[in-house]
């Protein structure tokens, strides 16, 4: 049987040829793909060629896309939780099980991890896709799968708001109103954060913001971020800041924004890696630096804040294609920085 999936053919080109369908083995199951979102790392790849320290091999078809859901199409023979027509959102990463990370809970450390469109594993932009049944979560009858696909990056917001202990009331700031700026928004409502400042340069990004319901925003490029944010908070400074937009700039902000005591939570991946930060400021406050690498655990408990709906995860999309028109998709997340925020890709 064969099916259409999409490949990058170079920089800025995506092309759609017919491969064929994998079969499975015994502990796998076939999703039949309904929603496949487009992630900054995508777009990295597909315009530069790069992402970080991973490359695309340019002399090869290459596929994108790990934020995806759909229906299973068929179970292998000792697949027990799930079972055809079920609708599942798939954790991207299949890790080894046996390090020390992955035994002690932290998988999304596993250095033997196998991660969707991280070069030189190829992604899901295609109809349909073998995978682990352990990586397939099943969506409650409320839940569509676009919403499933958006659970990628929800997950990494969730992860971030657990790494930077959001609790009841707390202000938090986040710097960056982009995709994960806004999933990270969504995470710190649903922890229960009081006061939600967000700050970007990007208009659009603020009103969306707005919109998912942020106490108050602030166009950096119009306003003086640290003194607005001094203001906002009475002079106290933030419990909790995020930095998301991975720039050399914000990153350097954070210890001026967050109060004495405080938690910084590093989401954004800077391109560049050293980056001037004041110290003084973190001794002297006595904050804590957290970072964030994917994430983990998180994917039940956001199916879970979706399902609720504590959290209006789809909202986040502006932009969506069919698979036919993929390199649309991709061409408009390239130039189109002032009105899209999140597209994704209707595959059927
Ligand atoms: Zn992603
Ligand atoms: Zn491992």
């Amino acid at each position: 049987m064969m099916q259409k999936g999409a490949f990058m053919r170079g920089t800025d080109k995506m092309i759609v040829k017919e491969i064929p369908v994998p079969e499975i083995g015994d502990k796998e199951v076939l999703v039949s793909l309904e929603y496949v979102g487009i992630c900054g790392s995508d777009v990295h790849y597909y315009h530069n060629g790069c992402c970080g320290a991973y490359k695309v091999d340019l002399s090869q078809d290459y596929m994108l896309g790990h934020e995806c859901a759909g229906t299973i199409a068929k179970i292998g023979k000792d697949v027990t939780s799930l079972k055809v027509g079920d609708k599942v959102a798939l954790e991207p990463g299949i890790t080894c099980g046996k390090c020390e990370f992955c035994k002690s809970g932290h998988y999304n450390l596993c250095p033997d991890v196998v991660f969707l469109a991280t070069p030189p594993v190829q992604g899901c932009n295609e109809e349909y896709m073998a995978f682990p049944e352990d990586m397939c979560f099943k969506l409650p009858d409320n839940v569509s799968t676009k919403e499933g696909a958006l659970i990628e990056p929800l997950s990494v917001g969730f992860y971030a708001a657990e790494q930077g202990a959001v609790g009841t009331g707390d202000t938090v700031v986040i710097l960056g109103s982009g995709c994960i700026g806004l999933v990270t928004l969504l995470a710190c409502k649903a922890h229960g954060a009081g006061k939600i400042i967000v700050a970007d340069l990007v208009q659009a990004r603020l009103d969306k913001a707005m919109e998912l319901g942020a106490t108050a925003v602030i166009n950096s490029g119009k306003e003086d971020a640290l003194a607005k944010i001094r203001e906002l908070t009475n002079g106290r400074g933030a419990d909790v800041v995020f930095e998301t937009a991975g720039s050399p700039v914000t990153i350097a902000q954070t210890p001026f924004i967050v109060r004495r005591g405080g938690t910084i939570t590093l989401v954004g991946i800077s391109a560049q890696e050293e980056i001037s930060f004041n110290f003084a400021q973190i001794m002297d406050k006595e904050i804590t630096i957290k970072s964030v690498f994917r994430y983990k655990n998180i994917y039940p408990k956001a199916i879970a804040a979706v399902s609720s709906g504590a959290i209006n995860v789809k909202s986040i999309v502006t932009h969506e294609f069919d698979l036919e028109h993929i390199q649309d998709a991709y061409d408009e997340a390239v130039h189109n920085k002032t009105d899209l925020v999140k597209a994704v890709v209707k595959i059927k």
